[in-house]
C-alpha cells in the first residue's frame, strides 16, 4: 500500500509494505519540475490530475486551503452526464436530444461549440475516470431533468450519484479531506447520502430500513470509538473527492495543501509555471506542459460577490455556502496575464435559497433549500403574506423569482410556511421529519411556531391579515390539488420533488389546521457561473479571443457552459469532471504531438529561474 505525505514538509512517497522510499519530493528544493501544475483540489482539479497522471504526465496539484476537496467535498456529488453507460448510453438517450434540451434551457447564452463538446465527451470522461481511478457512480433513477416540459428532457437517465466510499482506505489521509457541512451531518459527524434519507424516514415501519439505519449507526459508533472526529463512511461529494484523492495518492501525485499561488510565470507568451508559497517557503514550479486553473467559484469572497452579483451590490442579503478559501484568486491570476472573464451569463451564480441556523457560539450554519419547498402543504410568502412564485420551481430559478420580487426593496427575505402535519411528514430545511426532534430548532429560533397564522405572522414580523388571506385562498383550491395562482406541481420535475402518495397533486395540499411553522429564507449560492473565458477544451482566452498558450481553466473557475441556467442535478460537477478530463487529455495529446512521448520515461529539463510576470 502506498502512502504519501499530503501536507507541509517534505513530500515523501513510501511503500509501507517494504518500508522503502520509492519517490521523494524534497521541499528544501527551491525549484520543482512537472508536466502539469493543477491549482485547486476540487472535483475539476482532481479529475484533471488523475487523467494527466494516468496518461503518463507528472503532476503537481496545489491547494491553498488546509484540506483537499473544496466545495466539491461538501456538495451532493451528483453529476449530470447524458448518454452515461449506467443508463444504457445511446440505447436510451441521444446526443441530439441532450444538445437540443440544453439549447432550449440555455436560450440566448447557448455556446454550441462548448455544449456539443460536453455532450459528446461527458459519458466518455466519466467512464475513463471510473475505469482508471476509484471513482464510482450509480444512476439516480428517480431524478429527472429540471425542465421536463421542454423537448429533450429525460427522467432518471442523466443524473448520477457518487457511490459511498470507505474513508478508512485513505488511512491517515482521511482527515486531510474537507469535512461535509456540519448542518448535513447527524450524531456528531455521521453523513447521510441521498439514498439513506428515505431509510431514516421509514425505519420505524420497514425492516430493511431499520437494518440499514442500524448498520450505519453501528459503523458510526465504531468510528467514534476509534477516535475519528467524524464517520468514515463518505457519501456524495465527500465520496467523490475521497475516491479521486486515493487514486492520486496511489499514483504518486504530489498534493500540496496550504500552498497559495503568488504568480503565474510566463516567458514570451507561454505560461511556464508558477511561484507558490508552500509552508516550507517560496517555491518555483516549472510546468513543462501546462498550468491548469481549477480554483473553483469565487463566491466565498465578499468583494467578488459585490463585483459580480447585482443584488449584493444593491445591498440585499446573500449567503454563500462556499468557504472563504473560494476567493476567486484564480480569476485574478488569469486577469493579470490578460485572460478574459465572462460575466455575460443570464445569472452569475448557481443560486439556492438558504436559511441560517444560529449556533450557541454566535456563529451560524447554512442550510440550502433544494427540495422542501415542493412538498404539499408548504408555501413561501413575502412580508405582505403573499405567495411569490411556484414553490416547486428548481432552487436556482426560485432565487431568480425571489430577486425579481424584491428588486426595488431593501430586503430579499422570504418565509417558508407550513403546518404541523406537513412539518412532521416531510421536515423543513434542517428540521427533520418525524421521529426527529423539532424542539432544538424552536429553542434556537431557527423554526418559528404560532398556534394560529396571525400568531405566526406576529413572530415573523409580517402582515398577519395578508398571511391569513393567502392561506385561506391557497387551501380552498388545494383541497382538490389545484393551484390556480402558480400551478405548483404542474411539471414532472415538480411532481418528482413532491410526495407521490399525496393525491391528486404530489405538491399541493391544504395547510389545514395549526399549529403553524415558518423558517426565514434569503438568497444564497452553491457556486458561481461567471468565470474565466475558455475554448471548448478549456484553453484560457483573452478578450480578443486568442488563447494564452500553456494555460487552461476547468470547473467553476471557468465560465459555465450552462450559460447561467441549471438544467439538471449535477449540472456543475458533470462539466467539472468532463472538462478536467478533456484539458488533461488535450495537454497529453499536445505533448505527444511535440514528439515527446509523455507515457515513456524522459528527461525532465529544469528551466532556468524565471522572473515572475509583473
Ligand atoms: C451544498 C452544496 C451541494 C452541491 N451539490 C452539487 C451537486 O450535487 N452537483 C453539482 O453539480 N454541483 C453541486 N454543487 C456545486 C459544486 O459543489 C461546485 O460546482 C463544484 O464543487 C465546483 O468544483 P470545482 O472543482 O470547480 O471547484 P471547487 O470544488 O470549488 O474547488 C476549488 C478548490 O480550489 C482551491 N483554490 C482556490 N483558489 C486557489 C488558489 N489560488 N491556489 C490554490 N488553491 C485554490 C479552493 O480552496 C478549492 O479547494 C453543490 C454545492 C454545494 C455548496
Amino acid at each position: 500500500m502506498l502512502h504519501t505525505m499530503l501536507v507541509d514538509g517534505p513530500c515523501l512517497l513510501v511503500n509501507s509494505n517494504t518500508a522503502t522510499e520509492i519517490w521523494k519530493f524534497d521541499m528544501r528544493d527551491e525549484v520543482f519540475d512537472c508536466d502539469v501544475l493543477v491549482i485547486g483540489s476540487g472535483a475539476a482539479g482532481l479529475a484533471t490530475a488523475v487523467t494527466a497522471a494516468v496518461l503518463g504526465l507528472k503532476v503537481i496539484l496545489t491547494e491553498h486551503a488546509a484540506h483537499i476537496g473544496g466545495p466539491s467535498a461538501i456538495s451532493g456529488g451528483e453529476v449530470w452526464v447524458p448518454l452515461n453507460r449506467q443508463a444504457g448510453g445511446s440505447a436510451n438517450d441521444s446526443e441530439e436530444a441532450a444538445i437540443g434540451y440544453l439549447a432550449r434551457v440555455i436560450g440566448d447564452n447557448f455556446d454550441r461549440d462548448r455544449v456539443e463538446t460536453y455532450v459528446r465527451n461527458a459519458a466518455t470522461a466519466l467512464a475513463f475516470l471510473e475505469d482508471n481511478s476509484h471513482l464510482k457512480y450509480e444512476l439516480l433513477e428517480t431524478v429527472v431533468d429540471y425542465f421536463t416540459d421542454l423537448e429533450g428532457a429525460t427522467k432518471g437517465l442523466r443524473s448520477l450519484g457518487a457511490v459511498p466510499f470507505d474513508g478508512r482506505r485513505l488511512g491517515k489521509h482521511f482527515k486531510t479531506i474537507r469535512s461535509p457541512m456540519p448542518a448535513s451531518m447527524i450524531f456528531g459527524g455521521m453523513s447521510l447520502g441521498r439514498l439513506d434519507i428515505p431509510h431514516f424516514s421509514r425505519f420505524t415501519r420497514s425492516l430493511p430500513s431499520l437494518l440499514h439505519v442500524c448498520g450505519m449507526l453501528a459503523k458510526h459508533m465504531r468510528d467514534r470509538l476509534l477516535g475519528h472526529r467524524r464517520g468514515t463512511r463518505m457519501v456524495m461529494g465527500n465520496a467523490l473527492v475521497g475516491r479521486l484523492t486515493l487514486t492520486l495518492i496511489e499514483r504518486k501525485v504530489a498534493l500540496w495543501t496550504n500552498t497559495s499561488t503568488l504568480e503565474l510565470v510566463r516567458r514570451h507568451d507561454r505560461v511556464l509555471g508558477a511561484i507558490v508559497a508552500h509552508p516550507s517557503g517560496r517555491r518555483q514550479v516549472n510546468a513543462h506542459r501546462a498550468v491548469v486553473i481549477a480554483t473553483g467559484s469565487f463566491s466565498g469572497n465578499r468583494q467578488k460577490q459585490i463585483e459580480f452579483l447585482p443584488h449584493v451590490r444593491a445591498g440585499q442579503q446573500h449567503r454563500s455556502h462556499l468557504p472563504d478559501t473560494n476567493d476567486g484568486s484564480g480569476l485574478d491570476l488569469v486577469r493579470k496575464l490578460g485572460g478574459s472573464i465572462d460575466n455575460t451569463l443570464v445569472q452569475p451564480a448557481a443560486f439556492t435559497p438558504v436559511s441560517i441556523i444560529p449556533r450557541p457560539d454566535g456563529a451560524d450554519w447554512l442550510t440550502p433549500h433544494f427540495g422542501d419547498r415542493a412538498k404539499p402543504g408548504v408555501i413561501v410568502v413575502d412580508g405582505s403574506g403573499n405567495r411569490i412564485a411556484n414553490e416547486a420551481t428548481n432552487y436556482h430559478d426560485f432565487v431568480g423569482q425571489m430577486l425579481r420580487h424584491s428588486a426595488s426593496k431593501a430586503s430579499a427575505e422570504f418565509y417558508l410556511v407550513t403546518s404541523h402535519r406537513h412539518l412532521r411528514a416531510y421536515g423543513l430545511g434542517r428540521v427533520p421529519a418525524s421521529p426527529g426532534r423539532i424542539s432544538p430548532f424552536l429553542r434556537n429560533g431557527y423554526l418559528l411556531k404560532g398556534q394560529t397564522l396571525s400568531d405566526l405572522a406576529g413572530k415573523l414580523g409580517i402582515d398577519a391579515e395578508g398571511l391569513v388571506k393567502t392561506v385561506a385562498a391557497h387551501d380552498s383550491h388545494a383541497i382538490r390539488g389545484d393551484d390556480p395562482l402558480f400551478n405548483k406541481g404542474g411539471t414532472a420535475y415538480e411532481r418528482a420533488a413532491g410526495d407521490a402518495a399525496n393525491e391528486p397533486n404530489p405538491c399541493v395540499a391544504p395547510l389545514g389546521k395549526g399549529p403553524f411553522y415558518a423558517i426565514r429564507m434569503i438568497p444564497g449560492d452553491i457556486g458561481t457561473f461567471a468565470g474565466i473565458r475558455v475554448d471548448s477544451v478549456g484553453r484560457v482566452l483573452t478578450d480578443r479571443g486568442t488563447e494564452i498558450p500553456g494555460l487552461f481553466a476547468v470547473g467553476t473557475a471557468a465560465s459555465s457552459i450552462m450559460g447561467g441556467t441549471y438544467p439538471g442535478a449535477g449540472a456543475m460537477l458533470g462539466p467539472a469532471l468532463t472538462f478536467g478530463y478533456l484539458a488533461a487529455k488535450t495537454i497529453a495529446q499536445e505533448a505527444t504531438d511535440h514528439k515527446t512521448l509523455a507515457h515513456e520515461p524522459r528527461e525532465v529539463v529544469t528551466c532556468p529561474p524565471l522572473a515572475p510576470q509583473s
